[in-house]
């Protein structure tokens, strides 16, 4: 399955990230193209760290919509439908993508990391 392996990566980046100490949130930013259902990861992630040092901690997936910059026109748009990516200017199919590829860890929440988030 897609995001069984997905959250293996996951996992082997944040514990070597994270070290010895726990883990409580891990932020993840993934693109809308990606294909990837935050559900169904979000339950391969409990799978996945279940035995491990990160059992209990919770993903928290931002989902970034797609967007591009139309290079007939110059226009940014962001992509509704993302099989049909069109300028929403021109409607040109000559579309430089800026956004809607990404899959990264963006923060880790730490245990022991205190009261000062804001
Ligand atoms: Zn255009």
């Amino acid at each position: 399955m897609h995001e069984l392996s997905l959250c293996n990566s996951i996992q082997q980046v944040v514990a070597r990230a994270a070290g010895e100490r726990p883990v409580v949130v891990v932020h993840l930013r993934v693109g809308r193209l990606r294909q990837v259902v935050p559900d169904t990861l979000r339950y391969c992630w409990t799978l996945v760290t279940a035995e491990g040092p990160l059992a209990g901690s919770e993903l928290r997936i931002e989902s970034v919509p797609v967007s591009g910059r139309c290079r007939t026109c110059a226009a940014e748009t962001t992509v509704e439908e993302v099989l049909v990516l069109l300028c929403g200017a021109c409607g040109s199919p000559d579309l430089e993508l800026l956004t809607g590829e990404e899959f990264l860890i963006t923060t880790l929440d730490l245990a022991d990391a205190g009261a000062d988030a804001g």
